[in-house]
């Protein structure tokens, strides 16, 4: 029989490469991508795979447990990728109790569905749940974050996905169901939804509007390209221990101020006009609240178990995700239309 595997948040940024690596690469699997296709998840994002043979897309809330166990009843898939999530840390800071019913609630409504369809013979089971560095907290000018790092969260949106990590351990430890978890650094590349720093400066680029950037832009990110996030879901998801957890990153720090001035050169360049045009745009804005000095990911652990290494460099990575949006205008325009555009007024017209 072939193997079925539910991924949450398919529609949305990392979750749409996710859903293609494992639709392209396993044809014999059957991929069931479940998402309520709020804001940030949008099918565009799979066009070029949604008429394959092995995937199939429902669309479902995972804060509606009984929605849930019912499909879980109905699909019985032996493996779980859970994505979905509300993923923007300034929403977060408006609105966090969205945050703790999709990343607190909805993911023990997974983790309850999981454990009651499997019944405890978790024989070929796996739940990956997909969470983040920022649970760590903030680090000083040194250091990295290891797995062993305690979790510290600032933001409502780093609580939540916190506290959903602390749920799925608790699952494995309590009832034995096979959990890993991976925490990964910002990822950037196609699809990325224009709230966050890059598609944001090359959309406001493109549109001659400021680019705005948080205090004095030192703040400090390890960068991944996101093709290189879902690789690592997949080798952690197939060759990870039950009960680990794997930090991903592209040993890549980059102070936010350095990578805007890198994209601007080469969306300049990609553009045909003098390099130092697009960094016109650039203006500092206040500060967000409980913003983190200097996130960074010691990514030993998953090069030296299962052998991974990110396959591009930033400057490729960041030349292909410029090139895509540049040739993707239309999906830019659309995605930004609408609810974002008041979204974008009350958040840096302040
Ligand atoms: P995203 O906001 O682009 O996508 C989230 C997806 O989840 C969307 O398709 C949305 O429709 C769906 N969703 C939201 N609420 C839902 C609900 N209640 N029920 C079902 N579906 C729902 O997020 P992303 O950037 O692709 O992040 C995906 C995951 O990876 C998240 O769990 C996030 O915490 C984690 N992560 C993100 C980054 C990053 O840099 N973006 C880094 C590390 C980890």
């Amino acid at each position: 029989m072939r193997k079925k595997i539910l991924i949450t948040g398919g529609a949305g940024f990392i979750g749409s490469h996710v859903v293609r690596e494992f639709v392209t690469k396993y044809p014999e699997y059957n991929i069931i991508n479940l998402d309520a296709l709020t804001y940030a998840g949008n099918l565009e994002n799979l066009k070029d795979i949604e008429d394959n043979a092995n995937y199939t897309f429902l669309k479902a809330d995972i804060t509606d447990a009984e929605h849930i166990l019912s499909i879980f009843k109905e699909y019985q898939p032996d493996g779980v990728i859970h994505l979905a999530a509300e993923s923007h840390v300034d929403r977060s800071i408006t609105n966090p109790t969205a945050f703790v019913m999709t990343n607190v609630i909805g993911t023990v409504n997974l983790l309850n569905a999981a454990k009651e369809i499997w019944k405890d013979n978790y024989e070929g089971k796996r739940f990956h749940h997909v969470s983040t560095d920022e649970v760590y907290g903030t680090l000083g000018e040194i250091g990295l974050f290891t797995e062993n790092t305690a979790y510290d969260p600032h933001s409502p949106y780093s609580a939540s996905k916190a506290s959903s990590d602390h749920f799925v351990r608790a699952y494995h430890d309590t009832y034995g169901l096979p959990v890993v978890i991976t925490n990964c650094s910002n990822n950037y590349g196609p699809n990325h939804f224009p709230e966050k720093l890059i598609p944001l400066c090359i959309y406001n680029i493109l549109n001659n509007k400021s680019l705005p950037i948080y205090g004095d832009g030192k703040f400090t990110r390890d960068w991944l390209f996101v093709i290189d996030h879902a690789r690592a879901i997949d080798m952690v998801y197939h060759q990870g221990r039950n009960g680990d957890s794997y930090n991903v990153g592209g040993f890549n720090e980059l102070q936010n101020i350095d990578l805007v001035k890198e994209l601007c050169k080469q969306v300049d360049e990609k553009l045909g006009r003098p390099v130092g045009t697009a960094s016109e745009l650039i203006t500092f804005v206040k500060d967000r609240p409980g913003h983190d000095l200097r996130y960074a990911i010691d990514a030993t652990k998953i090069n030296k178990e299962l052998g991974y290494q990110p396959s591009v460099t930033f400057e490729e990575g960041l030349s292909r995700t410029i090139d895509w949006f540049l040739s993707n205008q239309e999906w830019l325009n659309n995605v930004t239309s609408g609810d974002y555009q008041k979204y974008y007024e009350t958040q840096y017209n302040k």
